[in-house]
């Protein structure tokens, strides 16, 4: 009898679920459903109007998982830029080169990402058996298999889940406990490029101050992109209202500040705010009432931005939706175990490597911000 898994999500890992999964009931292309016994349901709720979404760093290790899901040639044809060089001021005054610290793996791309998330959708619509552009709003496991309530009414039932719905976590968090390792936020916003007369530098520049860090990059679009990490406490609540007291924190920094106004870059709105901090559940994936699930992407592990791997991480964690899931689904649970261990296994590696990458930091050592994260986990 054909076999139905659930995957909800329309974020990175979403659609490459889908994608892997198509791929592992063994079909080149059409339908999953028609030909393999395999029905793949997703649940993709649509960009909301105006959608524009933050963090545009792709790391290197993404492009073999792209190319695995079929995606590479709408890479190449999608305007994306390579990241060259990465300047910052981390553990020290001056800015410098410092790609080792903060991009272990090399140089990557700078993302058009609102098209990156078109194009992924794009290719995994084109393959779902059926697409829900809706949300879930309830979920349960009874009787060996998913029932979810969907927030227009209707309801689905499914023999797995991959629940790939990003720090929300609708469907795992009923299943595993969430762990913290920090409260970080980013305050972020994308500035409109206004004076002609200056080519804006392309390099990606991080710049450490007492209270977090500050990134800025120039999209593909020619807008920058400028987020503030910071602990919620140590922001306050006026930046995210006020025009003014935003202006006043950025030109509080050495670097950013000036790098903003010298390429003539215009503070036209507050930022918005976005949760940026490292969580991760306990177990990413198992069995409820004998159904299996899985966790992917930020749903089963969220790291701290200054990795810039979030991307290629949920990327890698959709693509083994397939081998993980069809193992799973045919009563062996090898695949479906490996993949919990390794998703602890990466959150332990990170926590590891993120109190390094702080600890090189000096300056602020007796300040909050960073005080906090030299913490055992
Ligand atoms: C400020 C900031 C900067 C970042 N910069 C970078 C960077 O430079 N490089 C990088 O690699 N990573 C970066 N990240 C991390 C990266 O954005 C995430 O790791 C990545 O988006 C995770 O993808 P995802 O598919 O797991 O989740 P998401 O992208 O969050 O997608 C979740 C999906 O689930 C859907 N959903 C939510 N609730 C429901 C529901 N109830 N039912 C159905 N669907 C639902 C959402 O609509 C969405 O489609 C950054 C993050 C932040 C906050």
């Amino acid at each position: 009898m054909g076999k139905t898994v659930a995957v909800i999500g329309a974020g990175i890992a979403g659609p490459a679920a889908v994608l892997a999964l198509v791929e592992a009931a063994g079909l080149t292309g059409g339908r999953a459903g028609d030909q393999a016994g395999l029905q793949v349901l997703w649940v993709a709720p649509p960009p909301e109007a105006g959608h524009d979404p933050v963090g545009e760093t792709l790391a290197p290790a993404a492009n073999p998982i792209l190319a695995r899901l079929g995606l590479s040639d709408a890479m190449a044809a999608a305007g994306h830029r390579v990241s060259h060089t990465t300047l910052s001021s981390w553990g020290g005054d001056q800015l410098l080169d410092r790609n080792a610290i903060l991009h272990l793996e090399g140089p990557g791309l700078v993302l058009d990402r609102a098209r990156f998330e078109a194009d992924l959708r794009r290719h995994a619509e084109a393959v779902a058996s059926r697409v829900f552009a809706t949300r879930v709003s309830d979920a349960g496991a009874g009787d060996g298999a998913w029932h979810l309530t969907l927030e227009d009414g209707e309801t689905l039932t499914a023999d797995a889940v991959v629940d790939a719905s990003g720090r929300g976590s609708v469907v795992a968090r009923r299943a595993a406990e969430r762990h913290r390792a920090d409260q970080l936020v980013a305050a972020h916003a994308f500035l409109p490029h206004r004076d002609d007369s200056v080519e804006p530098t392309r390099a990606v520049l991080i710049e450490a101050v007492e209270t977090g860090w500050w990134y800025a990059a120039l999209r593909p679009d020619g807008m920058l992109s400028v987020a503030y990490f910071t602990d919620p406490d140590l922001l306050g609540e006026t930046p995210t209202r006020d025009l003014a007291a935003w202006t006043a924190l950025v030109a509080g920094t050495r670097h950013i500040g000036r790098w903003i106004e010298d390429a003539g870059f215009a503070l036209d709105a507050p930022p918005s705010l976005s949760s940026a901090g490292t969580t991760w559940l306990v177990p990413p994936a198992g069995r409820v009432d004998g159904a299996p699930w899985m966790a992917a992407g930020d749903c089963a592990a969220a790291f701290d931005p200054l990795s810039s791997h979030g991307m290629t991480t949920a990327l890698w964690a959709g693509a083994r939706a397939g081998s993980v899931l069809s193992t799973a689904l045919e009563g062996d649970d090898t695949a479906l175990e490996a993949y919990a261990r390794s998703v602890l296994d990466g959150v332990a590696g990170f926590l590891a490597q993120r109190r390094a990458m702080y600890a090189q930091e000096r300056r602020f050592a007796d300040a909050p911000f960073w005080r906090r994260r030299q913490s055992a986990n």
